[in-house]
């Protein structure tokens, strides 16, 4: 038998998950495809039926979210040596940084090139559906972000984030110079994590544990063995991954309202962003991977199936967390780099958002005929990458932060109805885009660190044999 043959279900077998999720994700759109062009009309109950076997795997997953994200943080911080963290910080805020610029100049280069807004048909209104509350500013969305880096109440962080609103009445309004304010600006929370605090907080708790040594002993085993116990589950959770989004590629299939749109006036604004996330993914990521470890990323990305068909499937690269950390740990890679790296990196580095951002508000600033100016242009890009490090990693959440890319444009936020017929989709490629980014991310700067970790570790290694000689010429002192 040819030898390539006789390996074939070895190779199946041992990538039955991978093989499995992408079969879920295909055949999840094949049925959703199917169920749709059936004539048969869907109520919204029936897709909510169809969808709740993959809600429920959607929702252990969140489960994980907080206590692994906490957990990794604090203890690969915690375990590191306070100079390595600091260089490893550095490296992958450096990388983080890099590559979301990239992906917006990226971004930027194609939209203006292509000019989709300029070449669909006239644009009419659709029943724009009001998404966000309009009114508050770019800069009470920038203030946000730094509010939530500083959660007052650190369990408060777990359940919610702040959000700044503006509050109109006629009756308690302030004459400023003659003209009439007739808003208050009040604080509101809102549900869901505020990851970005919660991240932070592990940031400054795993570098005082560090700092404090043997004394924080106790609770640095804490958060490793919760960490560890996190992943053990994420093991179990792993394997429903077909099913789940095998579930919810279907309903979301059966959900959307058309078709049309995809290859109609939004399609070529789905294409720009599309050509971009792959020319980012495969181009800028795997130069950027060659120089920095001088190795080729196709046999790595080759082993992020699993990954990849998730955050497809789940559109959301916080619920895909523990499955990057995971598969980063199946490829050898040292997990206090990987647990440190990639939840900071689900959270804050979004390229296939950042990208996304640029291309759209430009996509609607050239349906609505305005000028685009140099200025503009930069101040897309700076908003574009502040909104994805504000963007959480749930599904969508790149078309919340989008208003405020939007208003450096002068538009409306309602103009982000716009887009919403393709998003949902456009979201799922974002997405696996923003996880491979984190997890090659994380084979870099383990790679970069290589020489800093064994350095450390002989380091350790002398004083411990230094340590133990003491202990033993003290013992026979004593005897
Ligand atoms: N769904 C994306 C993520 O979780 C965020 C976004 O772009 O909407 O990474």
């Amino acid at each position: 038998m040819p030898l390539r043959i006789r390996n074939c279900p070895h190779f199946v077998r041992e990538n039955l998950l991978t093989f499995m999720t992408v079969v879920g994700v295909v055949s999840g759109a094949v049925l959703g495809w199917g169920l749709r062009s059936s004539g048969y009309e869907w109520s919204r109950r029936d897709v909510m039926y169809f969808q709740y076997p993959g809600e429920l795997f959607l929702r252990m997953l969140k489960c994980l979210i907080v206590p692994l994200l906490v957990s990794s943080i604090v203890s690969a911080i915690g375990s590191l040596d306070l100079s390595l963290s600091g260089k490893v910080g550095l490296r992958a805020i450096i990388y983080y940084m890099t590559t979301t610029i990239c992906a917006v100049m990226l971004g930027i280069a194609l939209v203006t090139t292509i000019k989709p807004g300029n070449e669909s048909k006239a644009y009419q209104q659709p029943n724009a559906t009001k998404l966000v509350t309009k009114d508050t500013l770019t800069s009470d969305t920038l203030l946000d972000l730094l509010r939530n880096v500083f959660p007052e109440n650190i369990a408060q962080a777990t359940i919610a984030s702040y959000r700044t609103k503006l509050v109109y009445d006629q009756n308690d309004t302030k004459s400023i110079k003659g003209q009439l304010e007739t808003y208050k600006i009040e604080g509101d929370y809102q549900s869901g994590s505020n990851v970005l605090g919660l991240v932070f907080f592990s940031i400054v708790l795993g570098i005082t544990l560090g700092k404090m040594g043997e004394q924080s002993r106790p609770l640095q085993d804490f958060f490793h063995s919760m960490s560890e116990a996190m992943m053990i589950i994420t093991g179990w959770v792993i394997w429903l991954s077909p099913l789940g989004v095998f579930f919810l590629v279907t309903a979301k299939i059966m959900e959307i309202d058309s078709f049309g749109d995809l290859v109609g006036r939004l399609g070529l604004y789905f294409m720009t962003v599309l050509l971009g996330l792959f020319l980012h993914g495969f181009g800028t990521l795997s130069i950027l991977f060659i120089l920095a470890t001088k190795k080729l990323p196709c046999r790595y990305i080759a082993k992020m199936g699993q990954v990849m068909a998730t955050a497809f499937g789940t559109a959301s690269s916080s619920a895909t967390m523990p499955i990057t950390i995971g598969c980063c740990d199946d490829m050898g890679l040292d997990p206090r780099i990987t647990r440190f790296v990639i939840p900071i990196g689900a959270t804050i580095n979004m390229d296939g958002t950042a990208l996304y951002e640029a291309v759209a508000a430009i996509f609607i600033a050239q349906l609505r005929k305005v000028e685009m100016s140099f200025g503009k242009i930069i101040a897309v890009s700076v908003t574009a990458t502040a909104a994805s490090i504000g963007a959480a990693g749930i599904p969508q959440a790149g078309l919340v932060t989008m208003v405020m890319v939007l208003d450096t444009v002068n538009l409306p936020a309602e103009d982000v109805s716009i887009i919403l017929a393709v998003d949902w989709l456009l979201d799922r490629f974002r997405t696996t885009i923003n996880v491979v980014c984190d997890a090659l991310g994380a084979i870099i700067v383990a790679s970069l660190s290589q020489g800093d970790i064994e350095k450390t570790r002989a380091v350790q290694n002398d004083r411990d044999t230094a340590n133990s000689h003491e202990l033993t010429e003290l013992e026979k002192g004593d005897h």
